[in-house]
């Protein structure tokens, strides 16, 4: 298992932009809980799931198995 960020350095500054005017809450998310905080609750049970490879919601990162 692997989280590297997305390879598209122009996707990468424009979610870290976002996160920097959130304060670190997911750019791509309305909500501001404990659970929204980058790394994102959903993020986090991506990489706990086994089966999942992909980005996380806004594309910052990506898990491999
Ligand atoms: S979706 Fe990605 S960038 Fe957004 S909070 Fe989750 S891990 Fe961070």
């Amino acid at each position: 298992m692997k989280v590297t960020l997305n390879t598209n350095e122009e996707v990468v500054k424009a979610v870290q932009e976002g996160l920097k005017q959130t304060g670190g809450y997911c750019p791509c998310r309305r909500e501001r809980t404990p659970e929204t905080k980058c790394m994102c609750k959903e993020f986090r049970d991506q990489i706990k799931d086994e089966n999942f490879e992909g980005y996380c919601h806004c594309y910052l990162y990506y898990k491999s198995k």
